[in-house]
């Protein structure tokens, strides 16, 4: 992996939509324990629209912001549930954060990276310990920034990312939900992964797996 092209970024929302299709059940039946059950569904939704409408595009032609802005659109306009403006916001500012760039060198793809996690917390407002996928996307943010600053190539900062980001997800079980619907259940969301934090951690291990490849 020396530098991210447009290819490796469809071929990264590509393997995404997979993951997220294997995993569609676990997630909806986590949702089920603290939400409405749906989150496996609204995420599948949405990946398989950011999938069709990333085929759809030239690779030739379309830059990385191009191919970020395409994945925050058609996310948007699938999925009805709160993830939808959270994961837009954050494509749409990950395409911001690469405007211009033919391709990503590993800084680019950092910034990017972080650009995604700071746009889910300014979107959605959610704190630190509120028992959402910020709990997540915020430590993997914060890994990949260190792991970059450390002089690590980029496969290793998205390994740092995707090993906070599932370390984050499973220290969401001892949260109490302060954001979302499970916010209503008070003290009986306690024991139990958030689904957001969840998908996050396979979104975050499936970007760096995926990218080791390129
Ligand atoms: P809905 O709650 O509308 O059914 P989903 O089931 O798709 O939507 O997503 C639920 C997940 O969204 C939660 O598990 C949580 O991680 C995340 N979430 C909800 N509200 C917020 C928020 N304000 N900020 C960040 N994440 C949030
Ligand atoms: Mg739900």
């Amino acid at each position: 992996m020396s530098t991210i092209t447009s290819q490796n970024l469809i071929d990264m929302f590509l393997a995404i939509a997979v993951a997220i299709e294997g995993d569609k059940d676990r997630l909806s039946e986590l949702d089920g324990v603290i939400g409405d059950a749906d989150h496996g569904v609204t995420m599948s939704i949405g990946f398989s629209a950011v999938r069709k409408s990333l085929l759809a595009l030239d690779p030739a032609e379309a830059d990385p912001a191009s191919v970020f802005n395409g994945a925050a659109k058609s996310f948007l306009n699938a999925v009805g549930a709160s993830s939808g403006p959270l994961y837009a916001t954050a494509f749409m500012r990950a395409g911001a954060a690469v405007k211009g760039k033919a391709e990503l060198d590993r800084d680019a793809m950092v910034e990017a990276f972080q650009a995604m996690a700071k746009g889910i917390q300014d979107r959605g407002k959610a704190e630190r310990g509120d028992k959402t996928m910020v709990d997540a996307w915020l430590p993997a943010s914060e890994a990949i920034g260190e792991a970059a600053a450390n002089g690590a190539a980029l496969g290793e900062c998205l390994d740092a990312a995707a090993k906070a980001a599932g370390e984050g997800a499973e220290a969401t079980k001892a949260m109490l939900a302060a954001k979302g619907r499970a916010s209503r259940l008070g003290e009986r969301s306690l024991g139990h992964m958030d689904p957001g934090a969840a998908s996050t951690a396979l979104i975050v291990r499936t970007m760096a797996d995926e990218l080791a490849k390129a």
